[in-house]
């Protein structure tokens, strides 16, 4: 049997084959290539990092490009997931919870996804139990092979129908030979021989070992994790070699001979400054080239286009490092053991600090430790303060003890989401005189119930006790700081995810007090903004939203670039600017995730 006569014969599902191959409307067989992206050896490899470069670098030749990720756990997102184990919750436009990879594509690609580019394995059997349930299997007997790989296929068929995409970039979490992540793979070399020639490129992406008790670069750990790829029936068409060093010719020559891979598609991806300069190193290796050819694409390559946003990129990435100021800003958090929680505010502080050619160090200060007596002094060299977003009391007494400094010293300050509340609580208590002001999350038999869940609000977001999540308009005031940050427009759109909001009956205290309420949903009585007049305060700012989530390397997100200019007026005034230890740099390690 031909491919095609095949790929005829099991679109449709019926009983008298061992098939499932159930395929979307209008899909058009041929019309969206896919790649795949592995790992091999370890976990935490940046697959994301590298399959969201390579799709940046198709994207800039002018070809459309869709990312999914491929998730192993059983949970329907990452709703739920401790960012402690799992970094943080991304939350897409649509609303979706997702894995912070998703964010990753989102900077790199300068592109917003949805559900679509996200599944696990929790959708996934969701899914196939749902349609069993519903007698959709004709009598069958369901099982991982045929109907659960079938669903894997359908999904990512799926998204290439609704992308329209020249080419869908498949990133399969976990590593391969995982149990949880067999079926993806499985559904991928079935997705290959279905679609035929040229249709999928298989990257895998592998670890070189360096031992320091050796001082040389090993490949066997790297080639053992190739054959486990080729063991499930998958020969990789690209190879890319993680590494801390530059591999070497040696290791590149071994790998290639023992994997059936010519040389020029082997590799070398060492550590870099930034993750931002993987796309160009990916060019120089000519792997975008490579692709282009293993899927017979390159009669849809747009030059100028690439030329064009190649000159654009060069420009930002140009910029990593050769920052001559310095500011350092204070992350109050939570989860200061585990940067992953907090990548998106990682990210965009870096961004707009290479965007204003000003080198942000970011200082993580956990909250339990700082009260009334100490905030000065642990806040004594910092340029910004920044209360990021999260959940539960712990901390949150102190970093209403940072709030109050900011406010009461003209430090800059950005509160988001959790800031955000954080700081309509203390302008609450100390300058509105309400002492008992606090948030139902932490206090549910609170006096002052400042900020609550509204019962009202419930009923209009028909969300029940849920979580108020992804993409909303924000209605900006004219006149106000947060209308010059967003260049005088009056609507914006903010990401979201929050069960808790100001309570609407607090406001006009609030405002007659002097707290600014800038930024609200344009129809609902929903606070999502608030300020404190410049004249007494050179940048107070927050948002009940997470503008973190949609900053991009290019196009810095306003209230971080407001910050971070704040920052370097507030660290002039206090010359001679120093960076102080303890602080660390926000320029990223490619080997971050
Ligand atoms: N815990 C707060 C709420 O649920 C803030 C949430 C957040 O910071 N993401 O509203």
């Amino acid at each position: 049997m031909t491919p095609d006569s095949l790929f005829e014969k099991i679109s449709r599902t019926t009983d008298e084959t061992e098939f499932y191959t159930p395929m979307p409307a209008g899909y058009r067989k041929g019309r969206t290539r896919y790649v795949v992206v592995c790992g091999t050896v370890i976990s935490g490899l940046g697959k994301g990092i590298f399959s969201s470069s390579l799709a940046k670098l198709l994207k800039d030749k002018g070809l459309k490009v869709a990312p999914i990720k491929m998730e192993g756990y059983l949970n329907i997102d990452s709703g739920t997931l401790n960012p402690y184990r799992h970094g943080e919750v991304f939350v897409l436009d649509d609303g979706m919870e997702t894995d912070m990879d998703l964010g990753t594509y989102e900077r790199m690609l300068d592109q917003d996804v949805g559900a679509a580019n996200f599944t696990t394995n929790g959708q996934i059997l969701s899914s196939v139990l749902k349609k069993e349930r519903e007698g959709g299997y004709l009598g069958r007997d369901v099982q991982v092979i045929p109907h659960v790989v079938g669903e894997v296929k359908l999904k990512l068929r799926e998204l290439a129908v609704k992308s329209e995409a020249d080419v869908v970039f498949i990133e399969i979490g976990g590593t391969v030979g995982d149990y949880e992540n067999m079926f993806y793979l499985e559904a991928c070399r079935q997705l290959a021989f279905e679609e035929g020639e040229n249709s999928v490129c298989f990257v895998a992406l592998t670890y070189v070992v360096e031992p320091q008790i050796l001082g040389e670069q090993k490949s066997k750990a790297a080639q053992l994790g190739i054959k486990r790829l080729m063991e499930v029936g998958i020969q990789p068409h690209i190879i890319a070699c993680r590494a801390g060093h530059p591999v070497n010719d040696k290791v590149r020559q071994k790998i290639a001979m023992y994997t059936n891979v010519p040389m020029k598609r082997v590799l070398s991806m060492h550590d870099l400054d930034s993750i931002y300069l993987v796309p160009d190193a990916l060019r120089d290796a000519g792997i975008d080239r490579e692709v282009l050819t293993v899927l017979d694409l390159h009669d849809r390559v747009d030059q100028p286009n690439e030329d064009r946003e190649r000159e654009k990129w060069r420009g930002f990435v140009g910029r990593i490092g050769k920052c001559n100021k310095d500011v350092t800003i204070a992350v109050t958090g939570k989860y200061t053991s585990l940067r992953d929680a907090y990548a998106s505010i990682i990210k965009a502080c870096e961004h707009a600090g290479v965007l204003m050619g000003v080198n942000v160090n970011l200082r993580w200060l956990d909250t339990p430790n700082v009260d009334a007596n100490n905030v000065a002094q642990r806040l004594r060299d910092v340029h910004g303060v920044i209360v990021p977003g999260g959940f539960g009391v712990r901390g949150t007494e102190g970093k209403i003890d940072c709030i109050r400094h900011c406010r009461t010293q003209g430090v800059p300050f950005l509160g988001i989401c959790l800031g955000f509340q954080m700081a309509v609580i203390e302008f609450a208590r100390n300058v509105v005189g309400l002492k008992q002001a606090n948030s139902t999350e932490f206090d549910p038999k609170c006096v002052e119930p400042v900020i609550d869940i509204l019962p009202e609000q419930k009923m209009i977001e028909g969300l029940g006790g849920n979580m108020r999540l992804g993409g909303k308009d924000v209605e900006i005031r004219p006149g106000t700081l947060a209308a010059k940050l967003f260049g005088e427009a009056t609507l914006t759109r903010l990401r979201f995810r929050h069960r808790y909001e100001v309570d609407p009956k607090y406001v006009s205290r609030l405002e007659e007090h002097g707290l600014i309420f800038s930024g609200k949903h344009p129809t609902q009585p929903i606070m999502q903004v608030l300020e404190l007049d410049t004249g007494t305060h050179p940048f107070f700012v927050g948002t009940q939203a997470h503008p973190e989530m949609t900053s991009r390397p290019l196009k810095g997100q306003p209230f971080f670039l407001g910050l971070v200019k704040a920052a370097v007026d507030y660290a002039a005034k206090r010359l001679p600017t120093t960076s102080s230890s303890g602080s660390a740099s926000v320029r990223p390690n490619a080997t971050a995730r």
